[in-house]
Protein backbone atom coordinates (compact mmCIF):
# COMPACT_ATOMS: atom_id res chain seq x y z
CA UNK A 1 0.00 0.00 0.00
CA UNK A 2 1.28 3.51 -0.75
CA UNK A 3 0.40 6.65 0.82
CA UNK A 4 -2.38 6.55 3.10
CA UNK A 5 -4.85 8.87 1.70
CA UNK A 6 -8.05 8.39 1.70
CA UNK A 7 -9.85 8.08 -1.56
CA UNK A 8 -13.24 7.06 0.40
CA UNK A 9 -14.62 8.14 4.06
CA UNK A 10 -17.91 6.74 4.79
CA UNK A 11 -19.25 8.71 7.72
CA UNK A 12 -22.12 7.60 9.89
CA UNK A 13 -23.56 5.76 7.06
CA UNK A 14 -27.02 4.61 7.40
CA UNK A 15 -29.41 3.14 5.12
CA UNK A 16 -32.81 1.72 5.95
CA UNK A 17 -35.76 -0.07 3.98
CA UNK A 18 -39.17 0.98 4.43
CA UNK A 19 -41.01 -2.13 4.44
CA UNK A 20 -44.29 -1.18 5.65
CA UNK A 21 -46.17 1.51 7.12
CA UNK A 22 -44.61 -0.12 11.07
CA UNK A 23 -41.44 -1.86 10.03
CA UNK A 24 -37.97 -0.69 8.62
CA UNK A 25 -35.51 -2.72 7.62
CA UNK A 26 -32.07 -1.23 9.55
CA UNK A 27 -29.23 -2.96 7.05
CA UNK A 28 -26.66 -0.57 7.53
CA UNK A 29 -27.21 1.07 10.76
CA UNK A 30 -24.15 4.11 11.91
CA UNK A 31 -21.64 2.89 9.67
CA UNK A 32 -18.15 4.86 9.68
CA UNK A 33 -14.86 3.81 8.17
CA UNK A 34 -12.27 5.17 5.65
CA UNK A 35 -10.59 3.33 2.36
CA UNK A 36 -6.88 4.22 1.85
CA UNK A 37 -5.95 4.60 -2.15
CA UNK A 38 -4.15 1.60 -3.65
CA UNK A 39 -5.59 -0.66 -0.49
CA UNK A 40 -8.15 -3.54 -0.95
CA UNK A 41 -10.90 -3.47 1.89
CA UNK A 42 -12.23 -6.70 2.68
CA UNK A 43 -15.44 -6.43 4.44
CA UNK A 44 -17.09 -9.95 5.73
CA UNK A 45 -19.97 -10.89 7.68
CA UNK A 46 -22.84 -13.59 7.48
CA UNK A 47 -26.05 -12.97 4.96
CA UNK A 48 -27.99 -10.05 6.20
CA UNK A 49 -25.16 -7.83 8.31
CA UNK A 50 -25.61 -5.11 5.72
CA UNK A 51 -22.15 -5.77 3.74
CA UNK A 52 -23.51 -6.05 0.02
CA UNK A 53 -26.00 -2.74 1.19
CA UNK A 54 -22.80 -0.87 2.53
CA UNK A 55 -20.77 -1.51 -0.98
CA UNK A 56 -23.84 -0.55 -3.00
CA UNK A 57 -24.41 2.98 -0.90
CA UNK A 58 -20.97 3.77 -1.37
CA UNK A 59 -20.83 3.00 -5.23
CA UNK A 60 -23.99 5.19 -5.18
CA UNK A 61 -26.69 2.58 -6.49
CA UNK A 62 -28.67 2.81 -3.33
CA UNK A 63 -29.07 6.67 -1.26
CA UNK A 64 -27.92 7.23 1.75
CA UNK A 65 -30.55 7.21 4.40
CA UNK A 66 -28.29 9.02 6.89
CA UNK A 67 -24.43 9.62 6.58
CA UNK A 68 -22.40 10.67 3.94
CA UNK A 69 -19.86 8.73 1.70
CA UNK A 70 -17.21 11.05 0.39
CA UNK A 71 -14.96 10.27 -2.59
CA UNK A 72 -11.91 11.89 -2.71
CA UNK A 73 -13.35 14.27 -0.07
CA UNK A 74 -16.99 15.52 -2.31
CA UNK A 75 -20.12 14.04 -0.43
CA UNK A 76 -21.38 11.91 -3.23
CA UNK A 77 -25.01 12.93 -2.20
CA UNK A 78 -24.74 15.94 -3.49
CA UNK A 79 -22.88 15.71 -6.77
CA UNK A 80 -24.42 17.20 -9.43
CA UNK A 81 -25.17 15.68 -13.02
CA UNK A 82 -21.62 15.92 -14.18
CA UNK A 83 -20.33 14.86 -11.00
CA UNK A 84 -21.83 12.00 -10.85
CA UNK A 85 -21.22 10.92 -14.56
CA UNK A 86 -17.53 11.25 -13.55
CA UNK A 87 -18.34 9.12 -10.01
CA UNK A 88 -19.79 6.14 -12.11
CA UNK A 89 -16.92 6.02 -14.09
CA UNK A 90 -14.15 6.53 -11.43
CA UNK A 91 -15.86 3.41 -8.91
CA UNK A 92 -17.09 0.32 -10.70
CA UNK A 93 -18.92 -2.90 -9.32
CA UNK A 94 -18.18 -6.53 -10.30
CA UNK A 95 -21.54 -7.67 -8.98
CA UNK A 96 -22.37 -11.10 -6.91
CA UNK A 97 -23.80 -13.25 -9.89
CA UNK A 98 -22.43 -13.37 -13.33
CA UNK A 99 -25.19 -15.02 -14.73
CA UNK A 100 -27.91 -12.25 -14.14
CA UNK A 101 -25.90 -9.31 -14.16
CA UNK A 102 -24.87 -9.10 -17.72
CA UNK A 103 -27.49 -8.77 -20.64
CA UNK A 104 -28.32 -12.16 -22.35
CA UNK A 105 -29.33 -10.51 -25.24
CA UNK A 106 -25.69 -8.33 -26.25
CA UNK A 107 -22.82 -9.74 -27.70
CA UNK A 108 -19.76 -9.87 -25.14
CA UNK A 109 -18.02 -6.66 -27.19
CA UNK A 110 -21.62 -4.71 -26.67
CA UNK A 111 -21.65 -5.12 -22.91
CA UNK A 112 -18.20 -4.40 -22.52
CA UNK A 113 -17.94 -1.41 -25.22
CA UNK A 114 -21.19 0.38 -23.68
CA UNK A 115 -19.41 2.17 -21.03
CA UNK A 116 -16.63 3.23 -23.17
CA UNK A 117 -19.03 4.61 -25.57
CA UNK A 118 -21.65 6.28 -22.60
CA UNK A 119 -18.13 8.00 -21.20
CA UNK A 120 -16.80 9.12 -24.62
CA UNK A 121 -13.82 6.98 -24.12
CA UNK A 122 -13.32 5.70 -27.61
CA UNK A 123 -13.50 8.12 -30.29
CA UNK A 124 -13.59 5.56 -33.87
CA UNK A 125 -15.04 1.62 -34.20
CA UNK A 126 -11.48 0.40 -35.08
CA UNK A 127 -10.33 1.98 -31.55
CA UNK A 128 -13.25 0.46 -29.56
CA UNK A 129 -12.88 -3.17 -30.96
CA UNK A 130 -9.04 -2.74 -30.25
CA UNK A 131 -9.73 -1.49 -26.67
CA UNK A 132 -11.99 -4.53 -25.86
CA UNK A 133 -9.50 -7.12 -27.28
CA UNK A 134 -7.23 -5.59 -25.25
CA UNK A 135 -9.62 -6.23 -21.91
CA UNK A 136 -10.64 -9.57 -22.73
CA UNK A 137 -6.70 -10.79 -22.87
CA UNK A 138 -6.54 -9.11 -19.52
CA UNK A 139 -9.27 -11.01 -17.81
CA UNK A 140 -7.80 -14.72 -19.54
CA UNK A 141 -10.57 -14.46 -21.93
CA UNK A 142 -9.17 -14.54 -26.30
CA UNK A 143 -10.12 -11.90 -29.03
CA UNK A 144 -12.82 -14.30 -30.89
CA UNK A 145 -15.18 -14.37 -27.33
CA UNK A 146 -16.19 -10.92 -28.22
CA UNK A 147 -18.53 -11.77 -30.47
CA UNK A 148 -20.30 -14.50 -28.61
CA UNK A 149 -23.16 -14.35 -25.92
CA UNK A 150 -23.03 -14.99 -22.24
CA UNK A 151 -25.04 -18.20 -22.45
CA UNK A 152 -21.85 -19.64 -24.24
CA UNK A 153 -19.30 -18.88 -21.18
CA UNK A 154 -18.92 -20.60 -18.00
CA UNK A 155 -19.57 -19.47 -14.72
CA UNK A 156 -15.95 -18.38 -14.49
CA UNK A 157 -15.72 -16.81 -17.80
CA UNK A 158 -18.79 -14.39 -16.96
CA UNK A 159 -17.60 -13.31 -14.24
CA UNK A 160 -14.17 -12.77 -16.22
CA UNK A 161 -16.56 -10.72 -18.28
CA UNK A 162 -17.91 -8.79 -15.62
CA UNK A 163 -14.63 -7.80 -14.37
CA UNK A 164 -13.77 -6.51 -18.29
CA UNK A 165 -17.19 -4.62 -18.16
CA UNK A 166 -16.05 -3.19 -14.82
CA UNK A 167 -12.62 -2.06 -15.98
CA UNK A 168 -13.39 -0.67 -19.65
CA UNK A 169 -13.80 2.79 -18.34
CA UNK A 170 -10.96 2.62 -16.49
CA UNK A 171 -12.17 3.11 -12.96
CA UNK A 172 -9.83 3.79 -9.56
CA UNK A 173 -11.85 2.61 -7.54
CA UNK A 174 -13.74 -0.71 -7.63
CA UNK A 175 -16.28 -3.04 -5.02
CA UNK A 176 -16.48 -6.64 -5.45
CA UNK A 177 -19.51 -7.92 -4.11
CA UNK A 178 -19.33 -11.73 -3.23
CA UNK A 179 -17.28 -12.26 -6.31
CA UNK A 180 -16.69 -15.46 -6.68
CA UNK A 181 -19.57 -16.84 -4.00
CA UNK A 182 -21.26 -18.26 -7.05
CA UNK A 183 -18.76 -19.74 -9.04
CA UNK A 184 -17.45 -23.57 -8.63
CA UNK A 185 -14.52 -23.69 -5.63
CA UNK A 186 -12.32 -24.74 -8.34
CA UNK A 187 -12.13 -21.40 -10.17
CA UNK A 188 -12.95 -18.90 -7.29
CA UNK A 189 -8.67 -19.06 -6.62
CA UNK A 190 -8.25 -18.07 -9.98
CA UNK A 191 -10.92 -15.51 -10.11
CA UNK A 192 -9.01 -13.94 -7.10
CA UNK A 193 -5.75 -14.12 -8.19
CA UNK A 194 -7.41 -12.28 -11.40
CA UNK A 195 -8.59 -9.49 -8.97
CA UNK A 196 -5.31 -9.26 -7.16
CA UNK A 197 -3.14 -9.19 -10.43
CA UNK A 198 -5.36 -6.53 -12.23
CA UNK A 199 -5.44 -4.17 -8.74
CA UNK A 200 -1.58 -3.88 -8.57
CA UNK A 201 -1.26 -3.52 -12.72
CA UNK A 202 -3.93 -0.91 -12.43
CA UNK A 203 -2.87 0.74 -9.12
CA UNK A 204 -6.71 0.30 -8.28
CA UNK A 205 -8.10 0.55 -4.84
CA UNK A 206 -10.91 -1.95 -4.09
CA UNK A 207 -13.47 -3.31 -1.93
CA UNK A 208 -13.96 -7.11 -1.34
CA UNK A 209 -17.41 -7.79 -0.01
CA UNK A 210 -17.83 -11.44 1.15
CA UNK A 211 -18.70 -14.04 3.50
CA UNK A 212 -15.42 -16.70 2.78
CA UNK A 213 -12.94 -15.41 6.06
CA UNK A 214 -10.49 -17.84 4.15
CA UNK A 215 -10.60 -16.55 0.73
CA UNK A 216 -10.83 -12.67 1.91
CA UNK A 217 -7.22 -12.99 3.94
CA UNK A 218 -5.75 -13.99 0.92
CA UNK A 219 -6.72 -10.52 -1.00
CA UNK A 220 -6.98 -7.82 1.40
CA UNK A 221 -4.87 -5.13 3.13
CA UNK A 222 -7.62 -4.61 5.93
CA UNK A 223 -10.55 -6.47 6.77
CA UNK A 224 -13.69 -4.95 8.29
CA UNK A 225 -16.16 -7.84 10.11
CA UNK A 226 -19.78 -6.69 9.93
CA UNK A 227 -22.47 -7.51 12.44
CA UNK A 228 -26.39 -7.28 12.10
CA UNK A 229 -25.34 -3.74 10.09
CA UNK A 230 -22.86 -2.60 12.42
CA UNK A 231 -18.79 -2.49 12.12
CA UNK A 232 -17.93 -4.46 14.82
CA UNK A 233 -13.98 -4.54 14.27
CA UNK A 234 -11.65 -3.15 11.33
CA UNK A 235 -7.58 -3.52 11.21
CA UNK A 236 -4.95 -5.14 8.96
CA UNK A 237 -5.80 -8.66 7.60
CA UNK A 238 -2.96 -10.25 9.31
CA UNK A 239 -3.89 -8.44 12.65
CA UNK A 240 -6.98 -9.92 12.70
CA UNK A 241 -6.25 -13.25 12.29
CA UNK A 242 -3.34 -13.03 14.80
CA UNK A 243 -5.31 -10.98 17.20
CA UNK A 244 -9.05 -11.07 16.62
CA UNK A 245 -10.32 -8.82 19.66
CA UNK A 246 -14.15 -9.12 18.99
CA UNK A 247 -16.25 -11.66 20.48
CA UNK A 248 -17.80 -12.34 17.08
CA UNK A 249 -14.85 -11.99 15.14
CA UNK A 250 -12.87 -14.55 17.44
CA UNK A 251 -16.03 -17.28 16.92
CA UNK A 252 -16.07 -16.43 12.95
CA UNK A 253 -12.15 -17.27 12.56
CA UNK A 254 -11.78 -20.69 15.02
CA UNK A 255 -14.62 -21.82 12.34
CA UNK A 256 -12.40 -21.38 9.75
CA UNK A 257 -10.59 -25.60 8.41
CA UNK A 258 -6.82 -25.50 8.97
CA UNK A 259 -5.09 -27.89 6.41
CA UNK A 260 -3.00 -29.09 8.30
CA UNK A 261 -4.93 -32.27 9.77
CA UNK A 262 -2.40 -32.09 13.41
CA UNK A 263 -3.55 -28.97 13.88
CA UNK A 264 -7.30 -28.56 12.89
CA UNK A 265 -7.40 -31.34 15.29
CA UNK A 266 -6.71 -29.35 17.63
CA UNK A 267 -8.69 -26.50 16.70
CA UNK A 268 -11.09 -25.24 19.41
CA UNK A 269 -14.10 -23.93 17.61
CA UNK A 270 -16.62 -21.12 19.34
CA UNK A 271 -20.34 -22.47 19.04
CA UNK A 272 -22.28 -19.46 19.62
CA UNK A 273 -25.93 -20.01 20.73
CA UNK A 274 -28.96 -18.32 19.87
CA UNK A 275 -30.00 -16.80 16.53
CA UNK A 276 -29.03 -13.70 14.42
CA UNK A 277 -31.64 -10.27 15.48
CA UNK A 278 -33.95 -8.99 12.80
CA UNK A 279 -32.62 -6.34 11.16
CA UNK A 280 -36.12 -4.75 11.39
CA UNK A 281 -36.13 -4.91 15.33
CA UNK A 282 -32.29 -5.30 16.38
CA UNK A 283 -31.34 -4.72 19.96
CA UNK A 284 -31.31 -1.76 21.51
CA UNK A 285 -27.44 -2.41 23.02
CA UNK A 286 -24.39 -4.42 21.53
CA UNK A 287 -26.38 -6.64 18.45
CA UNK A 288 -24.22 -9.24 19.55
CA UNK A 289 -25.22 -9.45 23.43
CA UNK A 290 -27.50 -12.56 22.86
CA UNK A 291 -24.93 -14.50 21.39
CA UNK A 292 -21.81 -13.21 23.26
CA UNK A 293 -19.94 -15.47 26.14
CA UNK A 294 -18.87 -12.50 27.18
CA UNK A 295 -21.87 -10.15 27.32
CA UNK A 296 -22.54 -7.71 30.41
CA UNK A 297 -25.23 -5.64 32.14
CA UNK A 298 -24.07 -2.64 30.18
CA UNK A 299 -24.13 -4.69 26.86
CA UNK A 300 -27.66 -4.85 27.27
CA UNK A 301 -28.57 -1.36 26.90
CA UNK A 302 -25.33 0.53 25.52
CA UNK A 303 -24.08 0.16 21.86
CA UNK A 304 -20.71 0.01 22.07
CA UNK A 305 -18.91 2.25 19.81
CA UNK A 306 -16.24 1.45 17.16
CA UNK A 307 -12.90 2.70 19.19
CA UNK A 308 -9.58 2.50 17.87
CA UNK A 309 -7.64 -0.11 20.81
CA UNK A 310 -4.79 -0.63 19.47
CA UNK A 311 -3.04 1.76 16.52
CA UNK A 312 -5.37 1.35 13.21
CA UNK A 313 -7.15 -1.42 15.08
CA UNK A 314 -10.93 -0.79 15.61
CA UNK A 315 -13.21 -2.50 17.48
CA UNK A 316 -17.10 -2.03 19.18
CA UNK A 317 -17.55 -3.88 22.30
CA UNK A 318 -17.54 -3.00 25.73
CA UNK A 319 -14.75 -5.30 27.13
CA UNK A 320 -12.40 -3.02 25.77
CA UNK A 321 -13.67 0.02 27.58
FE1 LIG B 1 -20.16 -9.18 23.83
FE2 LIG B 1 -20.78 -6.99 25.22
FE3 LIG B 1 -18.73 -6.98 23.56
FE4 LIG B 1 -21.20 -7.04 22.63
S1 LIG B 1 -20.27 -5.39 23.78
S2 LIG B 1 -19.50 -8.24 21.91
S3 LIG B 1 -22.21 -8.35 24.12
S4 LIG B 1 -18.95 -8.20 25.42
Amino acid sequence: MSEKTPIMEVQNLKKYFRIDSKHTLKAVDDVSFQIYEGETLGIVGESGCGKTTCGRTCVGIYQATEGKVLFRGKDIGKMNAAERKEYTRHVQMVFQDPYSSLDPRKTVHEIIAEGMRAHGLVHSKAEEIEEVQKLLQQVGLNAEHASRYVHEFSGGQRQRIGIARALSVNPEFIVCDEPISALDVSVQARIVNLLIKLQKERELTSVFITHDLSMVKYISDRIGVMYLGKMAELCEAERLYENPLHPYTKALLSAIPIPDPKVEKERKRIHLGGEVPSPVNPPQGCRFCGRCPYAKDVCKTVSPELREIEPEHFVACHLYE
